[in-house]
């Protein structure tokens, strides 16, 4: 459905106020697409509400008359995930971006889906807290939440699903439920909170969050540890993990990317396979401690050099060029689009697949980068190609396939962290065999029409 009626345009138009419902060109070709080379379909018209009320009304229209709805955070998913796939109406949820309370007492905050992660973290700081799931790119906690997103520092700190206690829901009939509870523990009935976390808006809108916060550390350490290949690199990241020294972050970057990032961000780090390390702690005697036992298991792996006591400014740059690791890839390659592989594997199989995945990148001679969230062992391998061209494209393509079935056959998984969207939906029966059967029932059962987010996790 690329174009509403006249007769729908009035409908939609009088459930919100006149600057909140648009029909125009610019907005909806700005919802065509996230930052991934999934195009889907040109919406019919783009709404903006700000109450839980508003959405059950819009909803429960849009149930009634079989027109599709697709939420919108963001923007910033690597896979489709807010992308329509049969126009219909984009729900865009910026402008409900109240946050409600920050309770330090309880560490806990009730937002709007529309709050932006770093604007959470300012309103949190002032008591000492932080929300700590870090995708670098500054989303939404709505999209947060629909995607289960997680970065940085999730090897310590956890993803988005083992942040949110309560969820207010608009099913795609119109109905409001609550799920949930600000309790830190509850042993009550099935997990609605976790079903939905994840469920990458094709299940609902989620309209209001309590989440869980925590105390922002009094001590940082940040590190690079060299190494002369990455598979030693690699190797090094289970044997940091089960030392159990609770790295805050601990990221592989291979020498292309860090000479990328030395480039762009004026940096001096050395251009050799490395690890990004960062620890938090009580005081710096224990840092100090921690980065003994870093250096002499890190040693022992093969690591070719250190740089300990990196000073705080330096410390903020560094981690600034990693988040941006994507938009500097980009750059390098203008005129080409990148497509962004994420999978993760057990800790164990970390090294085997980032072999597997940089010989890949060798042998094909693509302009890829073979790098991660080393800790968790979720690995993103970012190729640059010119979808225009058939041939390329496939081969990066192709080479994506490759990784993520190796993924899937190492018992790890199809994506990490960056959801399903359009672009993995072909691995999840691979994947998850009955369970996908399974998840089709129940996306039936709360949607029986398909509505929500239609295309999207399921084919
Ligand atoms: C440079 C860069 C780096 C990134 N790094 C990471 C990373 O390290 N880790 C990571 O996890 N991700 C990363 N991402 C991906 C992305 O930022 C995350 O997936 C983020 O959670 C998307 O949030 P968003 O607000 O942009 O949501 P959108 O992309 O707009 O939407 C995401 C999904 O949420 C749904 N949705 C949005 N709001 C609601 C709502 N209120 N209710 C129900 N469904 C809703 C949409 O339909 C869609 O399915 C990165 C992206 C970029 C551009």
């Amino acid at each position: 459905m690329e174009e509403f009626t006249q007769k729908q345009i009035s409908v939609l138009a009088a459930l919100v106020k006149s600057d909140r419902f648009s029909t125009g060109q610019s907005n909806r070709a700005l919802h065509r697409h996230d930052i991934s080379p999934h195009h889907g379909t040109l919406p019919a018209g783009i709404i903006w509400p700000v109450t839980t009320a508003e959405i059950a009304e819009i909803l429960s229209w849009c149930y009634e008359n079989d027109i599709p709805v697709t939420p919108w955070g963001a923007g910033t998913s690597t896979e489709g995930n807010p992308v329509p796939t049969r126009g219909g109406l984009v729900m865009d949820m910026t402008r409900m971006d109240k946050i409600l309370e920050v309770r330090p007492q309880d560490l806990q905050a009730d937002v709007q889906p529309g709050v932006l992660r770093k604007e959470l973290n300012r309103k949190a700081g002032r008591h000492g807290l932080f929300f700590p799931p870090d995708p670098g790119a500054d989303a939404t906690i709505g999209g947060m939440i629909a995607n289960n997103a997680s970065g940085v520092q999730t090897v310590k700190y956890g993803a988005t699903k083992d942040y949110v206690m309560k969820l207010t829901m608009v099913l795609p009939t119109g109905k409001v439920i609550h799920t949930g509870c600000k309790a830190h523990k509850s042993s009550s009935g099935y997990d609605l909170t976790r079903l939905f976390v994840g469920s990458e808006g094709t299940l609902g809108i989620a309209t209001e969050a309590t989440l869980k916060l925590s105390g922002i550390p009094s001590h940082r350490l940040a590190t690079t540890i060299n190494f002369k290949d990455l598979e030693s690199a690699s190797e090094a990241v289970a044997v940091l993990i089960g030392s159990g020294l609770e790295p805050a972050a601990l990221e592989l970057l291979p020498p292309g990317l860090i000479n990328l990032m030395n480039r762009k961000k004026n940096l001096n780090i050395p251009e050799v396979p490395s690890l990004f390390c960062e620890f938090h702690g009580i005081s710096k005697t224990t840092l100090q401690e921690t980065a003994d036992l870093t250096k002499e298991l890190c040693a022992q792996c093969g690591a070719t050099g250190f740089q300990f006591g990196i000073e705080e400014k330096d410390r903020i740059e560094l981690w600034r060029a990693r988040h941006e690791a994507w938009e500097t890839i980009h750059q390098a390659h203008p005129k080409k689009e990148t497509l962004i592989v994420d999978a993760a594997v057990p800790i164990s199989h970390y090294p085997q697949m980032i072999v597997f995945s940089q010989n890949l990148v060798d042998e094909t001679r693509v302009d890829g980068y073979v790098f991660g969230h080393a800790g968790d062992g979720n690995l993103h391998v970012v190729i640059a190609g010119d979808p225009n061209d058939e041939k390329e494209w496939s081969t990066l393509e192709k080479l994506n396939d490759l990784i993520v079935e190796k993924a899937i056959k190492l018992g790890g998984t199809c994506t990490g962290e960056h959801g399903i969207g359009i672009g993995k939906r072909k691995f999840m029966q691979l994947e998850h065999g009955d369970s996908y059967q399974l998840m089709r029932q129940i996306k039936e059962l709360i949607d029986p029409k398909g509505l929500m987010n239609p295309g999207k996790i399921f084919m």
